[in-house]
């Protein structure tokens, strides 16, 4: 037998920018990931909703071994045929027209936020404002942190980016006072799903109101898919529960099943404010990416994922209700499809080392927020093995703390 691998608490090349396990992943299959010491784990995490399609997906691993030998990248000099496969793709999806391809998350939405400046410049608003909301995180970009509402995320990196004013979820009202009379605004930014702030959905009536808003003020609205979108609610994109289209909407995490990959699309109200020489970027929309986000749309429609994601989780979100809603410490039980929220009534970032301990990965956001965003292929019994881990673990830890 060979000595464990000992994995050092801090590395000493890699910066300190997260407070990491003392663990490592090797491998996956499906939902399952292995360390390097061939302890196995449930992936209740996704790599942050990011691994759409699971580990080692067979069609997944041999598009991209296919796309890796002909073309990785080629520069945005000129066409990429991929682009406009995904772009005619997500345009489909989306009800939509445009879009721009890039390789994160805060990159789409700094390049949500370029077009609603630009969009303002080309109406003759030289200071041109964006409405943002508590709870949220869009990046940690200058701009993107800025529209970010953590003040954690904001320490140390003053003075922060101007134009930005931040209103209540789900009051109305209060956006509309909150803004009356300032003519500066051209755009209002949110999460359909507020993803770190702690799993919060926007309503279905809260963003009827805010496109008819818009609507009203001629303002872009803006929704910020990059978590809740690709099918992790059942549908393709969050928003679409309310039967409203935006006029932008960024995406990244699953959209590459874990190649970096993100993309902004664009109605006709904003698909034209980007002219030559407005926006690029070098890494953005190549062949690999492309076939990446190709590739991982096919096999969802192929393997009707969104109606999977909606069982599951709907199953999954279930049985956490029955078995934590009333236990003494559990405040809620919140999301939709596999995007879900146990929030407790004390920070719990303990819980990632039990659990993982425990054989399950996850994580814990705005604290106290346990978070669950699987790969959408979960099955009902992997379901079933995160809550017969998870609850006991919970338990334990509120139990503890009494
Ligand atoms: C993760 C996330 C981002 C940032 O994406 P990165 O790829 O980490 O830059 C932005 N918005 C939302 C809603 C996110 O969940």
């Amino acid at each position: 037998m060979t000595a464990a691998t000992p994995i050092a608490a801090a590395s000493p090349h890699v910066m300190n920018t997260y407070g990491r396990l003392p663990l490592a992943l090797s491998h996956g299959r499906g939902c399952r990931v292995w360390d390097v010491n061939g302890k196995e784990y449930l992936d209740g995490l996704g790599g942050i909703a990011v691994n759409t399609l699971g580990h080692g997906h067979p069609q997944l691993v041999a598009a991209l071994q296919d796309q890796i030998a002909k073309l990785i990248h080629s520069s945005n000099y000129y066409h990429v045929t991929l682009q406009e496969t995904l772009a005619a793709k997500l345009v489909e999806l989306s009800g939509m027209t445009n879009v721009f391809f890039c390789s994160t998350g805060l990159e789409a939405n700094e390049a949500a936020l370029k077009l609603a400046r630009k969009f303002g410049h080309d109406k003759g608003i030289d200071r041109p404002e964006v409405v943002v909301f508590e709870g949220a995180f869009h990046g940690r970009s200058i701009a993107t942190l800025s529209a970010t509402a953590n003040p954690k995320i904001h320490a140390g990196f003053g003075p922060l980016v101007e134009g930005f004013v931040r209103v209540p979820r789900n009051d109305i009202a209060a956006v509309r006072k909150l803004t009356e009379g300032n003519a500066n605004i051209t755009a209002v930014f949110f999460e359909a799903i507020q993803g770190e702030g702690g799993i919060h959905p926007m309503t279905v009536d809260f963003m009827r109101e805010l496109r008819a808003l818009c609507d009203e003020r001629d303002w872009l609205l803006m929704i910020d898919e990059v978590q809740c979108g690709i099918g992790r609610t059942g549908k393709w994109f969050a928003h679409q529960w309310a039967g409203i289209v935006p006029d932008v909407m960024p995406l990244a995490k699953g959209l590459g099943s874990g190649v970096p990959i993100g993309a902004v699309v664009a109605g006709p109200k904003a698909a034209n404010i980007f002219q030559p020489g407005n926006h690029g970027t070098t890494f953005g929309g190549n062949p690999l990416a492309m076939r990446a986000g190709v590739e991982t749309l096919r096999i969802m429609e192929e393997a009707d994922l969104l109606a999977h994601a909606a069982k599951v989780g709907n199953h999954l979100k279930t049985a956490l209700v029955t078995q934590l809603l009333g236990v003494q410490g559990v405040k809620d039980v919140r999301g939709q499809g596999l995007m879900l929220g146990v929030e407790l009534d004390r920070p719990c970032g303990a819980l990632l080392q039990r659990c993982a301990d425990a054989g399950l990965m996850l994580s814990v956001t705005a604290d106290s927020v346990v978070r669950l965003v699987p790969p959408l292929i979960l099955s009902m019994s992997e379901a079933d093995e995160i809550v017969a881990i998870l609850v006991p673990q919970i338990k334990q830890f509120l139990s503890e703390q009494a």
